[in-house]
């Protein structure tokens, strides 16, 4: 089964994917940006204010085809746990906020780049947060970390959420880590019971 976590910057999703990694030892948990080569391509990216919003948009679907030939597909063969931290929603609901004004629909058109191959989640946890209180806690580090910016992403989020409520959990992540993790664990275990 494949799990991901999504939510914007600062609602704390590594720090639940590493208590999950604990929780649950036979799962595989991972990440999107990954550590590879192409990780860092796009974290390069992600740190230069200029970079063409659309090339971005192809780092990190090279990065997700890598991911899921090297790491998703061979855990799911296996009959693993998978928990991703950011998965395809991430990028349509974050490069559907750096592509607006560059392509026509842009949540659309990022969905539309990874349908032919990807492996879509059986569930996805959505920690949802302020983007104020996200924006304060990621400490503003690159441009995708601004509160204006993570307010336009929030609400693409909520699209998602609401277009697909069987596969999306949201999870209230304004409370503290010891309450979020709690309530994850609730979560996945209720997933995992289906
Ligand atoms: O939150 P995390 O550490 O996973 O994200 C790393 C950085 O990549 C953050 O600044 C986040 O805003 C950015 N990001 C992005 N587009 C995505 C996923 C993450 O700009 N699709």
């Amino acid at each position: 089964m494949l799990v991901t976590l999504e939510g914007i910057d600062g609602a704390g999703k590594s720090t639940v994917l590493s208590a999950l990694g604990h929780a649950y030892p036979d799962a595989v948990t991972t990440c999107e940006p990954t550590d590879s080569w192409y990780g860092d391509a796009v974290n390069r990216s992600i740190g230069d204010d200029d970079s063409d919003p659309l090339a971005e948009l192809f780092l990190f679907v090279a990065d997700h085809a890598d991911h899921l030939s090297r790491v998703v597909r061979p855990a799911l063969d296996e009959g693993k746990l998978v928990v991703s931290d950011r998965y395809v929603d991430s990028r349509i609901a974050y490069q559907g906020e750096s592509l607006r004004g560059e392509v026509k629909r842009p949540m659309e058109y990022v969905r539309g780049v990874h349908a032919p191959f990807t492996r879509m989640p059986d569930a996805t946890l959505y920690f949802d947060v302020d983007p104020e209180t996200g924006a304060e806690r990621a400490g503003a580090t690159n441009k995708m970390e601004h509160a204006d910016f993570l307010a336009g992403v929030r609400a693409n989020y909520e699209r998602l959420v609401e277009s697909e409520p069987e596969r999306f959990v949201r999870i209230d992540a304004e409370r503290s880590p010891e309450e979020v993790l709690d309530a994850t664990e609730d979560a996945l275990e209720r997933v995992l019971a289906r």
